[in-house]
């Protein structure tokens, strides 16, 4: 294979002699074959159209310093009964659609961060396999693919947008108050509803969720970037977060 980059043109390659056939993709695609180093490709026939799928390096971005604190996302893991049942019975089509959910708000999400000056702050899956042991019931749908492919979405476009990321412990994130860090069940006297016992702080359960979350990721980003720093186990940066190798044209 070899790329004729001012004549959009790719020679192949075939067991019936060289081909030179003109291609083209969406124009953040082609940009990127023109100006990065081409890997490995494949040749893919759907429908009856033939697509080159173009490995190209991409440089690794810098993660900038989070200016404007944490986005905290809460994925509502501890969700309802019913909303346990519905996601257990996602058929092929629903999945597809989920993902197709999860690529639109991971995207939302990291282009939020960007534009707001902060990192992002998901609660931490492991810590919840590890809470929920007991629970044999929930086990399955709380190890859910989804919550873990939410995760993988906004890790690696974070990391190519050059955004903060860290995981959080999820222990507690909706019973907590965050303005004077009392911990109850008390907290939460109805569902979907926040009342802090101690100082009366009220709000969606969710938000104060999130908020938790944020805070949590300030907390854990600082633990990471100072070498030193002990008793602040509550995140987990993703060491092994890193922007994808590649990214396919055809
Ligand atoms: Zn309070």
């Amino acid at each position: 294979m070899s790329f004729n980059r001012d004549a959009r043109t790719v020679s192949l390659w075939t067991p019936t002699g060289r081909v030179t056939v003109s291609y083209t993709g969406r124009p953040e695609d082609l940009k990127a074959v023109d100006a990065l180093p081409v890997g490995e490709a494949d040749l893919i026939c759907r429908r009856g159209v033939w697509l080159l799928q173009v490995a190209v390096t991409l440089p690794k971005p810098v993660v900038r310093e989070p200016v404007h604190g944490f986005v905290g996302v809460d994925q509502g893991v501890a969700g309802t009964a019913a909303a346990r049942w519905v996601l257990r019975r996602l058929s092929g089509r629903e999945h597809r659609m989920m993902t197709d959910l999860n690529q639109r708000i991971s995207t939302f999400v990291v282009r939020e961060a960007e534009r707001t000056g902060r990192g992002i702050a998901l609660e931490d899956l492991q810590g919840i396999r590890a809470r929920v042991r007991a629970h044999r019931l929930q086990r399955r749908t709380l190890h859910s693919w989804a919550f873990a492919q939410q995760i993988t979405f906004t890790r690696y476009k974070a990391a190519r947008a050059g955004v903060a990321f860290v995981l959080v412990d999820p222990a507690y994130t909706s019973q907590a108050c965050p303005e004077c860090g009392c911990v109850a069940r008390a907290n939460r006297p109805a569902r979907g509803r926040f009342v802090c016992t101690r100082c009366g702080l009220a709000g969606h359960a969710d938000h104060i969720a999130a908020r938790n979350i944020a805070t949590r990721g300030i907390a854990g980003w600082a633990a990471i970037n100072q070498p030193h720093a002990t008793g602040l186990p509550s995140a987990r940066r993703d060491r092994e977060s890193k922007p994808p190798d590649s990214t396919s044209g055809s």
